[in-house]
């Protein structure tokens, strides 16, 4: 993450400035807000600005005049059972929004989460940045062997290198291109290209910017997605990094869908009978199951 001098200073001006307020504010999320946490190489998460906690929760879910809060173990109980019983509507009374630096290949799997309000920088309005994702060493991997979404070995030596190079290499010329098209030149007669065009030959690892509005239920939503295993690494980081704001915002509710979301499994109607059957000693193959082949290695892969 490089932030200039004047943006690490309007930052700090942000923080330094203080309100009274009669809203609910949470303390763990007050620490975090408009501090910039880095995410890869260039990129960042800050919160801009939050509404609720986990007292907003209960005071909706008991549409409460007061604070809602009866005692403290009563609201996360209350909390647990309305995760578990997937009563959204509560969690959907606090909201976030964020400031998002990201390349553009995250932003595309980003993007397809409907339920969110997006404002993008404008590279209509603006020029974009001399700032490409690079993957870190440990990243550059092969295409998985077993799975056709995603990586496997890691490159070494000379193949990484030249990998690493080409990326590089490709990033620079592409910017250049880009700058010699946008730039006027008076003594030659050369007009420049608008900035809506000339910013279609960089690439995917560019960065981009926006400002994410979501709320509590719909950020699990995300989150329960994007920090998964499955999910591809640099959207993972960035889901990662938001899961540990999350937990210091509205921790009742994070433990919550820790526990019973990232942390959970959903069992089919097969899978609830194959367990059965085992507990009563009786020795269940795949055959026997009523599972397929993929359910059945899926299955297997947490039960054993
Ligand atoms: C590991 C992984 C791999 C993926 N691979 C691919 C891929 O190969 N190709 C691809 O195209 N996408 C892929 N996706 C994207 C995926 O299909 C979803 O588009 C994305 O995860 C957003 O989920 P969502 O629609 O539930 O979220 P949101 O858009 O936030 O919606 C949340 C929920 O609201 C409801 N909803 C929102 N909008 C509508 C609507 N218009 N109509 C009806 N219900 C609505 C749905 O219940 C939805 O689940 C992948 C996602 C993951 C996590």
């Amino acid at each position: 993450m490089s932030l200039t001098p004047e943006q690490q200073a309007e930052i700090e001006a942000q923080r330094s400035e203080t309100r009274p307020t009669l809203r609910a504010t949470a303390p763990g999320m007050e620490a975090h807000l408009y501090t910039a946490h880095p995410v890869l190489d260039h990129g960042l998460v800050r919160v801009i600005d939050y509404m609720g906690d986990d007292s907003a929760i209960t005071q909706a879910a008991r549409v409460s005049y007061g604070r809602g809060t009866k005692a403290v173990s009563d609201d996360r109980g209350l909390i647990r059972y309305l995760m578990r019983h997937w009563h959204s509507t509560p969690f959907e009374m606090c909201e976030v929004k964020f400031h998002v630096k990201l390349p553009v290949f995250v932003a595309r799997q980003w993007i397809r989460h409907r339920t969110a309000n997006v404002n993008e920088y404008s590279a209509r309005y603006s020029i974009l940045d001399r700032e490409f994702y690079i993957p870190a060493p440990d990243q550059l991997a092969a295409q998985s062997r077993v799975n056709n979404q995603g990586r496997g070995q890691v490159l070494e030596g000379a193949e990484a290198a030249r990998v690493l190079d080409l990326l590089r290499e490709d990033a620079m010329r592409a910017y250049d291109h880009y700058e010699d098209m946008l730039t006027p030149d008076e003594a030659t007669g050369k007009l420049g290209l608008a900035r809506e065009l000339a910013r279609m030959n960089l690439p995917a690892n560019i960065y981009t910017q926006w400002y994410w509005k979501v709320d509590l239920h719909n950020l699990f939503h995300f989150l329960r997605l994007r920090a998964d295993a499955h999910a591809q690494y640099e959207i993972r980081a960035y889901a990662e990094t938001i899961c540990a704001i999350t937990r210091d915002w509205v921790p009742n509710a994070y433990q919550a869908f820790e526990d019973y979301r990232l942390g959970g499994v959903t069992l089919s109607g097969q899978a609830v009978g194959v367990l059965k059957r085992r507990l009563a000693g009786e020795e269940v193959t795949q055959e026997t199951s009523g599972m397929s082949k993929g359910e059945w290695r899926e299955f297997t892969a947490v039960w054993g």
